[in-house]
């Protein structure tokens, strides 16, 4: 009977300790698979997160498999091979891929690049940067390309050497002219009437280079948003009366009349730096005395219409041929450039003229017929804030 209950109460405790150990092993269970669950969600997030990185920048993604089969494309990419759902899904990344660029060849892309390459596609200019993935046993399992859009920052590049070269250019002639002149001059036997004609060109290329490098340091600021801009309200038909009288000494020495077509005595209010706007109006003006023949006209008219003031001067000069019309605004370009310089001209004043008009929230605009005449019109806005036309 004794060894009876002693036999039940070893099962008893072997049974309690039975349920401790599968108590506390299911404990354990739990705990290792909520470790486990954890893993797997930071995984996911983490998915997520290169997913959301991928999806959101500019670069181009495009990751391919050894078979060519995209295995991840990302929006940029998408957009700039203007891929479909069924393109990448198709298996045939080689046979998309291969007629934007040979480079883009899953061959090419396999045998990698150093650095970066330039492609175009599509009109835009991209750089290439090939990364290989290779497994842990050392195969190659497929490439990712990068690629990115640089079209604009070289389009600015060109821009930029372009602009080195015409301002060497442009500083090169007139010294080369002041250069030999000077020259001659030392080496003597030149007569007293071509001396005096000598030094007179030597003194004009020498204004020209001084306008030159005004206009190019002028340029310069207003690229680097360094210049200082006094804008106040200020009476542009003034402003036009001003800059008519300072033209017509010019005017009148090749018999052109310029006349206005406006009611000077009108007060009409713009928000304006005066001796920008002015420096404008003199250009415009001094190109329509330039390229217009003697005993020419020249009209000046002031309109206000839908909260703007157009300013328009036209002449019935030599007029600029249609194709070169759009180019006009473009730094030195100049229809006939061999008259331009013996006049005096830099081919800077128009994009001067258009960048300060823009910075006043106008605009600049051209029409031209050859051999008939030009018309320029100056567009800026009106003060708003008082509700009124700003004619007083
Ligand atoms: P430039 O210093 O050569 O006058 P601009 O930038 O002021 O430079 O003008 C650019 C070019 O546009 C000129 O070289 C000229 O060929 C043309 N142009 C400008 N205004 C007129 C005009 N009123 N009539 C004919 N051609 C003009």
């Amino acid at each position: 009977m004794e060894i009876g209950i002693g036999i039940l109460a070893a099962t008893c405790l072997v049974a309690l300790i039975l349920l401790c150990l599968v108590l506390s092993l299911h404990r354990k269970n739990k705990r290792t698979l909520r470790l486990l669950e954890g893993a797997e969600n930071s995984l996911a997030a983490e998915n997520d997160r290169i997913d959301g990185i991928l999806r959101n920048i500019a670069d181009g993604v495009i990751a391919v498999d050894v078979a060519g089969n995209f295995v991840h494309v990302n929006p940029s990419a998408v957009n700039m091979f203007r891929l479909s759902e069924a393109d990448i899904r198709s298996g045939q990344y080689d046979e998309i891929m291969v007629r934007h660029h040979e480079k883009l060849s899953l061959e090419s892309l396999l045998e990698g690049a150093e650095g970066e390459e330039m492609i175009t596609c599509l009109g835009r200019t991209l750089a290439l940067r090939v990364e290989t993935v290779v497994a842990k046993s050392g195969e190659t399992e497929g490439v990712i390309a990068f690629l990115r859009d640089v079209t604009e920052t070289q389009s600015l590049e060109d821009m930029q050497v372009d602009f080195v070269a015409n301002v060497s250019h442009e500083l090169k002639t007139p010294l080369t002219t002041i250069k030999t002149y000077a020259e001659t001059l030392l080496s003597g036997g030149v007569s007293e009437e071509q001396k005096k004609d000598f030094v007179e060109i030597i003194d004009s290329e020498a204004d020209r280079m001084t306008r030159l490098v005004k206009e190019l340091l002028m340029i310069t600021r207003m690229d680097h948003s360094q210049q200082k801009w006094y804008k106040k309200e200020s009476d542009i038909s003034a402003l036009l009366r001003m800059a008519v009288r300072k033209m017509e000494i010019t005017a009148k020495s090749k018999d052109i009349a310029i006349n206005f077509m406006f009611d000077t005595t009108d007060k009409t209010l713009v928000e304006m730096d005066v001796d920008r706007i002015e420096q404008v109006v003199l250009n415009v003006l001094s190109n329509a005395i330039k390229y217009t023949d003697e005993g020419g006209r020249i009209d000046v008219d002031l309109l206000v219409r839908e909260e703007k003031v157009r300013i328009i001067i036209s002449d019935n000069g030599i007029g600029i041929p249609e194709k070169a019309q759009a180019r006009v605004f473009d730094r030195f370009f100049r229809v006939d450039k061999a008259r331009s310089r013996q006049i005096g001209g830099t081919g800077l004043g128009l994009s001067i003229s258009k960048q300060i008009v823009e910075e006043h929230g106008g605009d600049i605009e051209l029409e031209s017929r050859f051999g008939k005449g030009t018309k320029v019109s100056i567009v800026l806005p009106m003060p708003r804030h008082r509700g009124e036309r700003g004619i007083l």
